[in-house]
């Protein structure tokens, strides 16, 4: 009969976060797959375990893959488990489900600590519906496109980021959804050193501007405000004449046109009055 695979999530800062059912799968597990096995052992020694490991990560997932889903349908149970985080959110474990899933081989998630989701419930901002961005590309051009298509984008949107990267996506920020706008930038979470600034965009390039960005870093955004329609001032004015002809005074005439047409009631008046010179 096939084995497991199991997505157990690590902490990303704080070894407290580990969760017992997700110590216990490490535990029962026939081998780990580690993106990076030093930093694994690490989290093994903190839970007094010792596993066969293998590496998963971005350069060798191709040939990894297969090997371990191999594995899995040969009887044994494999635990992934990345750096820090949930497996399978911006990182190659997805490709590893996607493999399983193909091949009918169980797949199940142990929750548990999440970058994302813990910058998110913390930002301050909309929570109710958001859009994961994950990594901009790296490319200024491609990051720019991407950005753009996302100027109308009215739900809260959760970007990861890069030390080294922050400033120049701040700017890309700026650039597309105005200095303006609302963001909570949330940095080293669950670390010694956690902080959550919630602030403008312009207000965040310039912090970033006199002081380095340090650690790791996820930007919450907020969406963009809903349009206010402008008001239609010609077709309320259109309204209020026809309603004249019909016999309405003209205060009544005003009233009920800038009602329909949203515009104000004493600004409609005064230009009718304009017209009917009187
Ligand atoms: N799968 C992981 C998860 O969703 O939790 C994330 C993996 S991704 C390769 C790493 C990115 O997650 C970092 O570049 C950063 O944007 C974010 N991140 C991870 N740990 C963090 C922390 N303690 N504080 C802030 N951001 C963090």
């Amino acid at each position: 009969m096939a084995g497991k695979l199991y997505l157990v999530p690590t902490p990303i800062g704080n070894l407290g976060d580990i969760s017992r059912r997700a110590a216990e799968t490490l535990a029962a597990a026939d081998f780990i797959a580690a993106e990076d096995t030093r930093v694994t052992v690490k989290l093994l020694n903190h839970l007094e375990l010792r596993k066969p490991m293998v590496t998963y990560h971005r350069h060798n997932c191709e040939t990894a893959g297969p090997a371990i889903l191999r594995r899995i349908q040969e009887g044994e149970d494999c635990a992934l488990v990345t750096d820090a985080g949930t497996p399978a959110i911006s990182d190659p474990g997805e490709d590893l489900v996607a493999l399983c899933a193909a091949a009918g081989v169980a797949v199940e998630a142990i929750p548990g600590p999440c970058a994302l989701t813990v910058a998110l419930s913390v930002s301050g901002l909309p929570t109710a519906r958001f859009t994961f961005e994950g990594f901009l590309p790296l490319n200024k051009k491609n990051r720019r496109a991407q950005l753009e298509g996302l100027a109308d984008e009215a739900r809260t949107m959760v970007f990861y980021e890069a030390p080294h990267k922050l400033r120049a996506t701040l700017d890309d920020l700026a650039a597309v959804f105005g200095p303006d706008r609302p963001l909570a930038v949330c940095r080293e979470l669950t670390k010694l050193h956690e902080e959550v600034v919630r602030l403008t965009i312009g207000e965040a390039v310039e912090r970033y501007a006199a002081q380095e960005p340090r650690g790791e870093f996820v930007l919450v955004v907020a969406g963009c405000p809903a349009r206010v329609e402008a008001a239609d001032e010609d077709g309320a004015l259109a309204r209020a004449e026809q309603l004249r002809r019909e016999g309405l005074s003209l205060k009544q005439a005003a009233a009920l046109a800038a009602e329909e047409f949203g515009v104000k009631k004493r600004t409609l008046y005064n230009q009718m009055l304009e017209r009917e010179g009187t």
